[in-house]
Formats: structure tokens, C-alpha cells, sequence
């Protein structure tokens, strides 16, 4: 293999496993085997497009572009072993090195900002330590009489993504970490799927302590806890927030819109892009939602792509 091929066969990898993720969700979220096919026309010269579709899936193809590839070095990508099916075959003709990968060209457009919150005041952002000393043992409302354990947050305090969801359950009270139940798990397989691991983004939740019963959240204890979102927000300062659920999205948003008409639209967020997607939790109870919480997700990673993948 020549010098040159080694990064091709390196893209084409990732291509695979882009696939290979995408359709990983559909197997293991969405509980769904799909298969893909692929489809290639020549373009202009030794350039090709290779179509990757799935059937059965809503979701935009995934567009890969060859432009003089040759057989030998699509033959060293990785195989793709864990899909059901996945063949990208080699582009016709005699060629060299040269391959991009591009992000469906019909993701959802960026939305006008329904609600900007205004930006904290100037000076050095607050770092993640000092907000949870600052928090300390709060009773700055009623849910701290039956918590557990008060559940601040988890990861990477320098994180370009930042999920933020509702208020701790059982499990997270328990535990004193977010994210760790049923829905817990779905969202470490929302991450995973979109090329992360739970230590490389942040994860909070609006209130810190858990609801009495797994109720909502009530508009006191909202008010009381989110200057502590929104200065974890700050510290932090990540790329873009994906808020999961109504609580999250209302709360950053400070609108009152039903997050079934917030989903899948750019919103921002102190000038921080910020994606509204279902809660894993109604994802657990309505799986048909799996898959627009799947294009969402997508819609960010074609926005921000995770340097270096
Ligand atoms: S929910 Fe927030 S404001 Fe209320 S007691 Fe817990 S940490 Fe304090």
C-alpha cells in the first residue's frame, strides 16, 4: 500500500463505523435491524459518489465521495462486523488515493432563536469546583428534605457537548451521578452512537434533587436550581447543549413551546447553539420517537463533528 493510501483507508474506516453506528442505534435503541445498501455514480473523471441508504430509516444518506480510489485501498478498511449488512463496493475504474466524507446536505436548518437568554456578567467564567462549593449542602428549596444524595453532575468540565435533562430518579439519587438508570443507559448508547463516551461530555440536570415520587420538577425549584445551570453552563462553556426533554429545553429556553415543536430546531442558548431532543425516558416509553431523536442527534453531529473523527 502506498504512503499516500494510508489516510484514505484511514477515512474509509471512518465512514464504516460511521455506519456501523448508526446502524448499532437502530439495533441496540431502536430495537430495529436494519440494512444498508450502497449505490454509486460516476460523477465527473475518476470521482465517484457512493449513496449510503438505509431501508427503513427517515434519516438523510449518507453521502460518500471517492475521488480515485483504488480497490486496494478500499480492501483495507475496517470490516464492518457487527452490522447486519454493509457494503460499500469499490468505485469503478483504475485510481489513486482521495476520499471525503460529507454531512447530508439536507440537515435542518438553523432555526430562528425563539428566546435568547442574556449572558451572565463579564469577567472570568466560575470554574466547576467552585460552582458545587458554591452550591454546597443547598436547601435553597423543598426537594432537599427527601434527596439522597444531591446530584450535580458528571464529566468532562471542559466538554463540547453538554446534555442537560430533568432531575435525578431513584437510581441517581442513590448514586449521587446522573444518568445512571433505564435512562441512563439508552442515553450512554445515545452518546456512544454519536462517536463520544460519557467521559468526554458533560451531564447534568436542571434540578439537582430528585423530585418526591419521580414527579416533574415545580416552577420554585426550577427557579431555585437553574442559577447553578446556568453556571455550570458558564464554566463550562461547551460548543453546543442538547437538552433533553421539556424540562431542560423550556428551562434554558425560558419558553413555554411543547417540546414535540422544540425538537430537531437549532435554538441558542447564551450564543451556545443549543439542540431540544426527547428525554431518553420518554424514549423508553414511546420508542417510535427513536428515530427523530436519532435525527436530531445527527443534525448536531453534521453541525459538530467530533475533532479528529
Ligand atoms: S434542587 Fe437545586 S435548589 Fe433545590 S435543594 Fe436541590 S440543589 Fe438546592
Amino acid at each position: 500500500m502506498s504512503d499516500e493510501a494510508v489516510p484514505v483507508a484511514d477515512s474509509l474506516a471512518e465512514v464504516l463505523a460511521d455506519v456501523r453506528r448508526y446502524l448499532g442505534w437502530h439495533r441496540d435503541v431502536a430495537g430495529e435491524e436494519l440494512h444498508a445498501a450502497c449505490d454509486g455514480a460516476l460523477v465527473s473523471g475518476k470521482a465517484v459518489n457512493v449513496l449510503v441508504t438505509v431501508e427503513g430509516s427517515s434519516t438523510p444518506p449518507v453521502v460518500v465521495e471517492y475521488a480515485e480510489v483504488s480497490a486496494e485501498v478500499a480492501s483495507v478498511a475496517e470490516p464492518v462486523s457487527e452490522a447486519p449488512v454493509v457494503v460499500v463496493p469499490p468505485p469503478p475504474g483504475p485510481g489513486a488515493p482521495g476520499i471525503s466524507v460529507r454531512a447530508p446536505a439536507d440537515s435542518p436548518p438553523a432555526a430562528p432563536v425563539e428566546a435568547t437568554v442574556q449572558a451572565p456578567s463579564a469577567g472570568e467564567p466560575p470554574r466547576l469546583d467552585e460552582v458545587r462549593r458554591a452550591l454546597g449542602d443547598c436547601k435553597r428549596c423543598k426537594l432537599c428534605s427527601g434527596r439522597k444524595n444531591l446530584v450535580f453532575g458528571v464529566g468532562n468540565p471542559k466538554a463540547r457537548l453538554v446534555f442537560v435533562g430533568e432531575g435525578p430518579g431513584a437510581e441517581e439519587d442513590n448514586q449521587g451521578i446522573p444518568f445512571v438508570g433505564a435512562a441512563g443507559q439508552l442515553l450512554t448508547k445515545m452518546i456512544v452512537a454519536m462517536g463520544y463516551t460519557r467521559d468526554e461530555v458533560y451531564i447534568c440536570n436542571v434540578v439537582k434533587c430528585r423530585p418526591p415520587g419521580n414527579r416533574n420538577p415545580e416552577p420554585d425549584e426550577i427557579e431555585a436550581c437553574q442559577p447553578f445551570l446556568e453556571a455550570q453552563l458558564n464554566a463550562i462553556r461547551p460548543s453546543v447543549i442538547i437538552a433533553l426533554g421539556k424540562f431542560a429545553a423550556q428551562t434554558l429556553l425560558r419558553t413555554d413551546t411543547p417540546i414535540t415543536r422544540l425538537r430537531g430546531q437549532w435554538r441558542e442558548y447564551v450564543g451556545v447553539p443549543l439542540m431540544p431532543t426527547f428525554h431518553p425516558a420518554y424514549l423508553l416509553r414511546n420508542p417510535a420517537e427513536k428515530k427523530a431523536a436519532w435525527t436530531d442527534l445527527q443534525a448536531v453531529m453534521a453541525r459538530f463533528p467530533k475533532p479528529g473523527a
